[in-house]
């Protein structure tokens, strides 16, 4: 399959500029929910485990990843591995996992492209030309499945989501709701986090 899952506008103006990786992330998800043979995820079924960490390039992979399958991080679908690996896994209950990892001569020859040298020199891409944007996103829309993405399909992988609940307390010192999952007692009585002293844990 060849398809170049080109994002729609409003994904561009959620992630806020133009770059090719958002456009990447995006046929990435694609890629994985035809893998998997599902739907964009409407609720809480479909889950998403990138790889990417922080303080490195290309994380904008995972707005687009969350606009293709609808597995956000507000729904609390998608969780980094911080392995620092332009890679994610996508995982449904009923369907198992694939993981998509770009290939590194994919990812060589892009990083030959105008776009990067602008990017080395520290300007965001909302003030690089749109023609230089253009030109490497067009490039990648170009490339094959086969060239871009090496795809491990992971029938056996699984993931428990925390199970949910509505149960909240107000916290004893500063009166703010927290849930129960997250209350700590302080002196016999319940508080937040903030306000118990201790760490997340
Ligand atoms: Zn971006
Ligand atoms: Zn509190």
């Amino acid at each position: 399959m060849e398809t170049q899952h080109i994002p729609p506008e409003w994904a561009f103006e959620f992630h806020g500029h133009r770059c090719p990786f958002m456009p990447i992330g995006y046929r990435m998800g694609m890629e994985a929910l035809a893998h998997l043979g599902v739907e964009r995820e409407q609720d809480h079924s479909f889950f998403i485990f990138p790889e990417l960490g922080e303080g490195h390039p290309q994380t904008c992979m995972m707005d687009g990843m969350q606009v293709a399958t609808g597995a956000t991080y507000g729904k609390v679908l998608m969780a980094k591995t911080f392995y620092g690996k332009l890679a994610a896994t996508f995982y449904h209950p009923s369907k198992g996992g694939v993981r998509f990892v770009l290939r590194p001569d994919f990812i060589d020859e892009m990083g030959a492209f105008e776009f990067f040298a602008y990017r080395k020199r520290g300007v965001e891409p909302s003030q690089i030309p749109a023609a230089i944007v253009d030109e490497v996103t067009q490039w990648m829309y170009e490339r094959s499945d086969e060239a871009m993405f090496k795809v491990e399909p992971k029938p056996d992988f699984s993931f428990e989501p925390v199970k949910g609940s509505f149960n909240k307390t107000k916290c004893s010192a500063c009166g703010e709701y927290v849930f129960d999952r997250y209350v700590r007692i302080k002196d016999g009585l319940p508080v937040c986090i903030p306000c118990s002293g201790y760490g997340k844990q």
